[in-house]
């Protein structure tokens, strides 16, 4: 039942310990809730967060250098998600764990608002998205991003946003406002159109044609949203004819800037990518094990096919305005 604690038992410490002397925690106070109704199938690990802006070394370009996460796991369950290892971390399954325990960072809002606060902050712009989906089921519940939004925006701090999910447009209203007063960068991965591939590998996510959809209102209200068709995934999603419909759709919906990214794998991920390629397509696991035996990124000469591919065909379809084909509606085929 919800509500009911059960003790968990974070791998990570929340006191540094002989152990691991010098280790930094993280969390404090974890606590596991089970969920119900239409998160039944869920569990949350309450924790509160000892900081919820990450800074990443460089060379990891200005705009992702400062990152904030308020969710670990992520119900999308993306078969290729890069970021299943962070679970293990917490001493949870990157598989099955990762899809269905949520660490919910309930203290997110209240940290960032601190750590805003001028005499600590630059004023950088702060990425979200970068480690897990910020409009994942789990917010409809927790709105952690909507309260981060908020802040972020009477901060008039520049920020970003990385999603797959439809969710977003519950805070159309406040992203609008957000763009007023301050820098919004919005994109929405989209990989495919390919409804079968979305179900193979993005099973809890929303239909691609429904973020599509997102997209075209998000750009129509002002908040300009960029389509990043990511991942590419080698023989499921990377056609000719499959990228030309999924470019097109996305400069429809108006989209000022659509870019691409070839899967990558890197070790933990690879195990599981591969593992549920092999149960559901065997025929491509030899044709990864070529393209990615030399490491978690695919070999140069094809990542830079897809990438050319993907801009030959954004400049071909292009209206000469910059942005979409057409505004109409249902301009994506029916949604469900
Ligand atoms: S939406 Fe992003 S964070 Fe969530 S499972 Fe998919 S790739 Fe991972």
């Amino acid at each position: 039942m919800e509500g009911a604690a059960i003790p968990v038992g974070l791998r990570w410490p929340t006191q540094p310990s002989r152990d691991a002397p010098g280790q930094l925690a993280l969390f404090d106070a974890p606590e596991r809730v089970v969920g119900r109704g239409e998160y039944r199938e869920l569990q949350f690990v309450h924790v509160e967060a000892r900081r919820i802006i990450n800074r990443l070394p460089a060379p990891t370009p200005p705009a992702f250098r400062f990152t904030v996460n308020a969710y670990r796991g992520c119900s999308h369950a993306c078969t290729y998600c890069f970021a299943r290892p962070t679970h293990e971390y917490l001493g949870l399954d990157p598989a099955r764990d990762f899809d269905r325990v949520i660490v919910v960072k309930v203290n997110a809002v209240d940290a960032l608002r601190a750590e805003l606060a001028p005499k600590r902050w630059a004023g950088a712009s702060v990425a979200m998205g970068t480690n897990t989906d910020p409009y994942q089921p789990a917010e409809g519940k927790y709105r952690l991003t909507q309260g981060l939004v908020r802040v972020l925006t009477e901060a008039r701090n520049p920020f970003s946003i990385l999603t797959k999910s439809t969710l977003v447009l519950r805070d159309l209203e406040l992203l609008i406002e957000a763009t007023r007063r301050t820098s919004v960068e919005c994109a929405m991965s989209v990989g495919t159109l390919d409804d079968e591939v979305w179900r193979l590998t993005e099973p809890g996510t929303p239909r691609p044609v429904q973020r599509l959809e997102a997209v075209a209102r998000l750009n129509e209200a002002g908040v300009a949203c960029n389509v990043l068709v990511a991942p590419v995934l080698p023989g499921l999603s990377d056609s000719p004819a499959q990228l030309e419909a999924v470019a097109r759709a996305a400069l429809d919906a108006g989209a000022p800037s659509v870019s691409s990214v070839l899967l990558h794998l890197r070790p933990g991920v690879r195990e599981h990518y591969l593992g549920s390629l092999a149960e559901h397509r065997p025929d491509l696991v030899a044709h990864h094990e070529r393209l990615y035996a030399h490491g978690a990124y695919a070999a140069g000469a094809e990542r830079s096919r897809v990438t050319r591919l993907v801009a030959d065909l954004v400049a071909r379809h292009r209206t000469p305005t910059g942005a979409g084909i057409s505004r109409r509606p249902g301009r994506f085929g029916p949604v469900t």
